[in-house]
């Protein structure tokens, strides 16, 4: 028999993987060009070269006891300093490598500082629509997840709404821009006001309240959009990234916390950091990955290729009728559902035209769905049609 706890997880277990599951059985039954996958997250383009360069230089180069071998449980010491330095020369900051904790990707991450910052009961703030798994990463620790609704025009944090929801028992909010499933980023004067109230109700609580910079998608922003660095901002924030997007690494579980020396009580939160990483049983984030992401700290994705997928869906559905909010980052389009139970809307795509979307509700918010632009271009020429189709079914247009 399986604990109660995972009787509650399996049974809301994520709508995300059930589509992606389901969208394989349709590829193996209709072909898979007949089948318009856009349900995961999951980077349709390749690593970069530097990527392959690396691997291929560190098993040709570098010591294999070494390279495949355990160490710290924050992770290689010179890796984990060029990734600092790289930092500093990005955003003037002053990391060390006693600043950075390799991580099992963004997830990995987010789960060390759960497991680092709760007791049982406790809360963390997460603003809707937002990544379905936050959820779970808080219950793990018996942490209670708060959900606060943005503003519903601009999908941004609602600072009175917050307000609204930090209590004693406050310990976390978690920040996701470039956010999925909206691709909004937030402006730094409305991370400014997040950052004022935090201050203010830390006064009020006299607690520490953490902001968690949940920032797989940093990298992926479009017109020159500027992603504030929000430890800059906010002095008690952890930022959590990976290499999952902006790599296209996802299957290698490859990321890092930053804990500045700033945020309060640093040195215990490091510390925590570390053993949770071990004690989770993850133990150190692969070792080979965290020697190849040191040497490609350059390296970028291709963020034109999602641009043009972005144009092109975001041209294309407007055209259609539907209520889009157009992406200034990340790679996912949130658009309103023509029916206000999205579910219908899901199945209507999906059983007539073979496109698979997600349900708002996966992300706490009802009546949007999201589509995930991260695939072939072709996959949304060859979708065109069928959206349109849809629109037309609901009288869009
Ligand atoms: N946070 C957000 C907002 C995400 O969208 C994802 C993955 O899709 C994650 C965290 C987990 O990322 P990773 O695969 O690096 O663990």
């Amino acid at each position: 028999m399986i604990s109660k706890k995972m009787q509650g997880f399996v049974a809301n277990s994520s709508a995300i993987r059930a589509m992606f599951e389901e969208g394989k059985k349709m590829a193996a039954e209709f072909g898979a060009d007949k089948v318009y996958d856009f349900s995961l997250g999951n980077p349709n383009v390749p690593a970069p070269e530097e990527v392959k360069q690396a691997i291929i230089e560190i098993l040709n180069e570098e010591d294999p006891v070494l390279v495949h071998g355990y160490m710290n449980n924050s992770g290689y010491d010179d890796v984990r300093a060029a990734l600092a330095a790289h930092l500093n020369s990005l955003y003037g900051t002053n990391y060390g490598s006693e600043n950075l904790v390799m991580t099992v990707g963004a997830a990995g991450g987010l789960n060390v500082m759960f497991k680092t910052l709760l007791n049982p009961g406790d809360e963390v703030i997460t603003v809707t629509p937002y990544f379905g798994e936050y959820r779970a990463y808080a219950g793990n620790y018996d942490g209670v997840l708060i959900e606060s609704p943005t503003d519903p025009e601009t999908f941004y944090p609602d600072v009175k709404d917050l307000a609204s929801k930090i209590t004693a028992r406050t310990r976390a909010l978690i920040i996701n821009s470039p956010n999925n499933p909206t691709g909004v980023v937030y402006p730094e004067s409305v991370l400014r006001e997040v950052a004022d109230l935090l201050l203010q109700k830390q006064e009020e609580f006299g607690t520490e309240i953490y902001i968690i910079s949940d920032e797989p998608y940093r990298e992926i922003a479009f017109d020159g959009i500027d992603v504030p660095w929000i430890p800059s901002i906010y002095a008690n924030t952890i930022v959590g990234s990976s290499y999952s997007k902006t790599l296209s690494l996802p299957g290698e579980r490859i990321g890092y916390l930053v804990i500045p020396t700033e945020a309060a009580d640093s040195k215990n939160l490091i510390a925590s950091a570390n053993v949770a990483t071990r004690i989770l049983g993850y133990v150190n984030a692969p070792s080979l990955m965290q020697r190849v992401v040191a040497k490609c700290c350059d390296a970028k994705t291709d963020v034109d290729y999602y641009d043009r997928n972005r144009k092109l869906l975001y041209s294309a559905l407007q055209e259609d009728g539907f209520e889009c909010v157009r992406p200034d980052g990340a790679f996912y389009m949130w658009i309103k559902s023509p029916v206000a139970d999205e579910r219908e809307f899901v199945a209507k795509a999906k059983d007539e035209e073979r496109i698979l979307i997600v349900p708002g509700r996966s992300f706490g918010c009802e009546g949007w769905v999201r589509i995930a632009y991260c695939v072939a271009y072709e996959t949304i020429v060859n979708a065109l049609p069928g959206f349109k189709r849809v629109a037309e079914s609901y009288g869009l247009k």
